[in-house]
């Protein structure tokens, strides 16, 4: 098999890139590894993750630079268009609750200068000034925070529906999409030839490494990229459907509490997941989290419980965050 560019990953960047590259005229082939399953089977040394099998991420245009809102601004203003060509829903733009002590919380800067800086619109409640709550009674803020709403198109989008809706404009452009994993990528004279784990070999001129975490591991560029892998642990706390009918509209919340064992926590309102029941869905930077260089390390993490007493610090966050919502399961 032969193309002019072979795209490695199909997440929420090669997605994207095969979808250009296509639209663009180029031949293009896409690789990307199947979700990998935690069903106790043994596994292929290869094996990888992603980044983006969940059902929601928050998407909004405040962020620690202008730079990262200029881009986030960018991606949201095409999603309705990405909806519209492709057929395939994934975007929600609920808005965003964004709560800090003013000057930030130490990790990033102060959430107002940002979005100053930017034009980014936004209704601002001073400390100690609770009128948010009349709109979005259920949820609970400490008195030392301000809290600035990021109005319409914040919200969240569901990741495996953009990039389903990607595949699709993909194809219709001509790309070929192929399940499998690379576990080697070599120069020849004329290029690259791409090796897969079904022991498939693709030649082309040019090869797009998209990823993610695992850019680094199967040999997939000719030495290591500087970046930082690391572990990102969420927590679901289940609500009734009625609750999921009544919050459903409710932002998504960035709550840039005290330094602690969790910091920078992020939350998205009740969303439907493939079980069929309702969860919202709180995660966070820990001081537990984890930073990989080898792939066998990161395969252990994902095959490891859960720490029970971390996991109940999420949880007792999640419930001062929602104190009225009776959750069934945390
Ligand atoms: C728990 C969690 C919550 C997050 N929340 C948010 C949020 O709310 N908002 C936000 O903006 N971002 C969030 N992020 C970050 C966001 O999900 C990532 O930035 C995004 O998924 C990165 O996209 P990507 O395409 O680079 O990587 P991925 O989405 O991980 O895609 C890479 C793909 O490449 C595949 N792959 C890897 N190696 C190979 C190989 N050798 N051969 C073939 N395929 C391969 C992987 O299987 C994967 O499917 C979150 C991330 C996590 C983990």
């Amino acid at each position: 098999m032969h193309a002019d560019i072979v795209v490695i990953g199909n997440g929420m960047f090669g997605s994207a890139a095969l979808r250009h590259l296509a639209e663009r005229g180029h031949t293009v082939v896409g690789v990307g590894a199947g979700e990998t399953l935690n069903n106790g089977e043994a596994q292929p040394p290869h094996r990888v993750y992603s980044s983006h099998n969940d059902e929601a991420r928050l998407t909004r245009r405040q962020d620690r630079n202008a730079a990262w809102a200029q881009v986030t601004g960018r991606a949201v203003s095409n999603y309705r268009e990405l909806e519209r060509r492709s057929g395939i829903s994934f975007f929600h733009d609920v808005g965003c609750l964004i709560a800090s002590r003013p000057g930030g919380d130490g990790v990033s800067p102060d959430p107002r200068v940002v979005m100053d800086e930017t034009g980014v619109d936004f209704t601002l409640y001073p400390p100690g000034d609770a009128a948010w709550r009349n709109t979005w009674p259920s949820l609970a803020f400490p008195d030392t925070h301000f809290v600035a709403h990021e109005p319409t198109p914040a919200g969240y989008l569901r990741p495996k529906r953009l990039i389903q809706a990607q595949n699709v404009l993909a194809s219709n452009a001509g790309a070929q999409h192929i399940t499998d994993t690379v576990v080697d990528v070599v120069q020849t004279a004329t290029g690259f030839c791409v090796h897969t784990a079904e022991e498939l070999q693709i030649t082309c001129t040019r090869v797009l490494v998209a990823a993610g975490a695992f850019s680094n591991f199967n040999n997939l560029l000719p030495s290591p990229i500087d970046v930082t892998v690391k572990s990102e642990v969420i927590v679901l706390g289940e609500v009734t459907p009625a609750d999921a009918a009544q919050l459903g509209k409710y932002p998504t919340v960035k709550f840039m509490n005290d330094p602690g064992d969790l910091e920078s926590i992020y939350m998205v309102p009740p969303v439907q997941y493939p079980d069929g029941c309702y969860y919202i869905k709180m995660g966070a930077n820990t001081t537990h989290d984890v930073f990989f260089t080898r792939l066998e390390d990161v395969q252990r993490w994902f095959e490891t419980d859960p720490d029970q007493v971390f996991l109940a610090m999420f949880e007792a966050q999640l419930r001062a965050l929602w104190p009225d919502v009776a959750f069934t399961s945390v």
